[in-house]
């Protein structure tokens, strides 16, 4: 049964490291989905009002002719392919905060709901001739395209929009040692946009909030039904345990009485017992003792459902030490052990308290009956007495101790600690169950300190009133 809850956890930590799998994946997935779906959106709005901005052309125009003056003089071999970009940047830096602004206005106008930047790149200038094709600027990567207009971001991080060509078809007169002369050029420039988008990551997870929320809820969900799936089972598994050692130990419990019982009658049964009176009374005794034994039993049993509530106390007022020496005395004489110390460490008190003497005394002899059954060679019992505002007693003993993971326990109806040494003792785990109840219903308080292997001590403490 262990083996099969251990699997069963085992394979269901595994079925919940699969969900986890599983459902990080679907997340991930929704995750690009979403950002897919934001950015493309956030792009068609920059087309939609890309075309619209009538005054950008201004700007392109301006950038053009400086463009095409460049051309033309390399045509005419007043300018080096190498240098035709210098001084590039210093016309575009003058129109280039017009040209933002153009776009921050737009962004604005258009309501979108993060911010975003716009940049207009180069990555290439080609001269079309009729015979091949001459290439004045070329940057095959994105991000060595030449920044041209536009708010000044990194473009790995950003998006690039559709790069646009351009062929254009131009002629210009010009003045040679005093003729005029005309050229004409037609050239391709390719522009790449990007955009960069602020806090998109934001827009997006907010944009997953209601997915998310409910992916973390049902994984606790599943969570919190397996944790009490297992939890109940354990319970389960405990509640049959006890069950089945409970069954085995009161039979185990009723068989030496009732084997006892047998021998003493076909004893009295033997013809030749009968001329012997001291034989018969012996055996009379015998049947007492064991009688007594198996009422006990019985009683244990049928106290076991009491709770301290269901305890009627018939309370009288007793002289505490007169009252705990008649138990102490009555109780070494049932011991009969030659190994026993009692050290009864009180002086005569005069002090009276009200308690109900039948169940005060159960409990008191459970302690102190396990006090000599938990305890091997030389049992010394220490019992000390304190009176304050309520009646302390302590019964210490030098047995095998308790363990701490079994003191938590002992108190709990059933509850036998784990170790050899006390499954060879006998018992039913009720004795304190029913202790712990009678003390509570004087509204007083038992607790345990104990040391394996060194001894156990049990404070009672019970209110005078
Ligand atoms: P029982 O003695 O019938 O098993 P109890 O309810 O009286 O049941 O005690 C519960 C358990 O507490 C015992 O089985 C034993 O493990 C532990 N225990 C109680 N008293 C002592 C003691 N004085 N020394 C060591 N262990 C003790």
């Amino acid at each position: 049964m262990k083996r099969k809850i251990n699997v069963l956890i085992f394979a269901s930590i595994l079925g919940l490291i699969a969900l986890s799998i599983i459902q990080g994946y679907l997340i991930n997935n929704t995750y690009k989905l979403e950002k897919d779906a934001f950015i493309e959106e956030t792009k068609r709005a920059v087309f939609r009002f890309d075309d619209q901005l009538i005054e950008i052309d201004s700007i392109y125009e301006i950038v053009g002719e400086e463009m095409v003056d460049r051309i033309i003089d390399y045509k005419l071999g007043r300018l080096e392919k190498r240098k035709f970009l210098n001084e590039f940047n210093n016309i575009t830096d003058s129109v280039n905060p017009k040209f933002i602004k153009l776009y921050q206005d737009a962004f604005r106008s258009f309501n979108l709901s993060h911010p975003v930047k716009f940049q207009k790149r180069l990555r290439a200038v080609v001269l079309l001739d009729s015979v091949f094709n001459d290439t004045l600027f070329y940057k095959p990567q994105k991000i060595n395209s030449l920044y041209l207009l536009g708010e000044d971001f990194n473009v790995e991080s950003a998006y690039a929009l559709n790069n646009s060509q351009i062929t254009n078809d131009v002629q210009r007169n010009y003045v040679e040692n005093g003729i005029e002369k005309s050229v004409s050029i037609e050239f391709q420039v390719t522009t790449q946009d990007y955009i960069n988008i602020d806090g998109w990551e934001k827009e997006v997870l907010r944009r997953m909030s209601g997915i998310l929320v409910l992916s973390i809820f049902i994984f606790a969900f599943v969570l919190g039904l397996l944790y009490y799936s297992i939890k109940s089972l354990i319970t389960q598994k405990k509640i049959a345990d006890i069950k089945t050692d409970f069954v085995n130990n009161i039979t185990h419990e009723l068989k030496t009485p009732l084997a006892t019982l047998t021998l003493a009658t076909k004893m009295l049964r033997k013809e030749e017992i009968q001329h012997e009176p001291k034989l018969i009374d012996n055996t009379v005794q015998t049947i007492e003792r064991q009688n007594k034994r198996l009422q006990k039993l019985i009683d244990q049993v049928l106290n076991n459902s009491l709770g301290y509530k269901e305890i009627e106390l018939n309370k009288e007022s007793v002289i505490i030490t007169d009252y705990l020496n008649t138990v102490l005395d009555d109780f070494e004489l049932s011991v009969k052990s030659k190994d026993l110390k009692l050290n009864r460490n009180f002086n005569q008190l005069h002090s009276s308290i009200r308690i109900d003497k039948f169940y005060m005394t159960t409990a008191l002899l459970n302690i102190l009956e396990n006090a000599v059954k938990y305890s091997e060679n030389n049992i010394e019992i220490n019992i000390d007495v304190q009176v304050s505002n309520h009646l302390k007693i302590s019964i210490e003993d030098n047995g095998i101790g308790i363990s701490d993971k079994d003191k938590n326990q002992i108190f709990e109806k059933f509850y036998r600690a784990g170790n050899t040494e006390v499954h060879n003792v006998k018992g039913l785990g009720l004795g304190l169950y029913y202790t712990n109840q009678i003390i509570k219903a004087h509204n007083g308080n038992i607790s345990v300190k104990s040391k394996e292997n060194k001894g156990t001590t049990f404070n009672l403490s019970i209110p005078f009133n």
